[in-house]
């Protein structure tokens, strides 16, 4: 028998709790009610999306007033101030920190956890493995690379990429919703449950969140799987597919 590595196996079962839940891990006979494809289905066809309100109060967009980077009016602007940041602890064994990459005037953003080996390496986000799966990704439902905006939850690299903690999460966020208020795109994708988290502050499964129109700040926001968990899961590719098809269709009736 071939030796499956512990962190593989952990990532694994990370992967399966960001999708179902908690539910995966309630005893045996309560799953025997879940779909023969063992995740939670999501009807198809745009018809069925719901805008929902965001699950709490507007945040106030800086809590840490005062600061230089608030006031940037460009994106390199913004980057050169902020690009040597040491408020959190990621900082200490970061290579590059990674901004963000693509359009500035871009109407969808794609926004992802944080960097991984590849990308603290380039200064870049998603130029990996994952980033190779999210180009074609996007390319399939047309739309090239350099048109859209990339950029994670946190900007330097989690070692051993590792989740995001919530406090370095929380530290970090505020830059990129000054990311989003200076791009103004019309939509945005989240990657995985981190990134939803994230900007929704949502504490749904990835399941629940799937399929559903959300709002972040006036702008329409959905949210599917992170590349890194298809490469690990091809299975749940083709739900990804069916998910990034309703934000094609969103981004043509807009
Ligand atoms: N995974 C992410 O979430 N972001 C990247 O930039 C690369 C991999
Ligand atoms: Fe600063 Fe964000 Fe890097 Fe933490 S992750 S050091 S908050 S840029």
């Amino acid at each position: 028998m071939t030796k499956i590595p512990k962190d593989k196996i952990v990532r694994s079962l990370k992967d399966q709790q960001e999708i179902f839940g908690d539910d995966l891990f309630v005893p045996k006979d309560s799953l025997a009610k879940t779909s023969q494809k063992n995740y939670p289905e999501k009807k198809s066809g745009v018809e069925k999306i719901i805008v929902k309100e965001p699950a709490i109060e507007k945040q106030q967009l800086f809590q840490d007033s005062g600061e230089s980077w608030q006031l940037a009016s460009l994106l390199d602007e913004l980057n050169k101030i902020i690009c040597d940041c040491k408020k959190c602890a990621l900082h200490k064994n970061r290579n590059k920190f990674v901004f963000g990459s693509g359009n500035p005037n871009a109407d969808v953003m794609v926004i992802g956890e944080g960097p991984g080996a590849d990308e603290d390496a380039q200064g870049l986000p998603f130029v990996g493995r994952a980033g190779k799966l999210l180009t074609d990704i996007l390319k399939a439902i047309k739309f090239e690379r350099d048109e859209v905006y990339i950029a994670n939850i946190v900007k330097c690299r989690p070692p051993g990429n590792r989740t995001p903690l919530p406090e370095e999460m929380e530290t970090c966020i505020p830059y990129l919703k000054k990311q989003i208020e200076l791009i103004k795109p019309k939509l945005i994708l989240c990657l995985g449950l981190t990134a939803a988290k994230g900007l929704l502050k949502r504490k749904e499964s990835l399941g629940n969140l799937r399929g559903n129109v959300y709002e972040y700040e006036g702008i329409k926001v959905m949210v599917t799987f992170h590349p890194a968990a298809l490469l690990r899961n091809p299975n749940w590719k083709r739900d990804c597919w069916e998910d990034v098809q309703k934000f094609r269709k969103l981004y043509d009736d807009i």
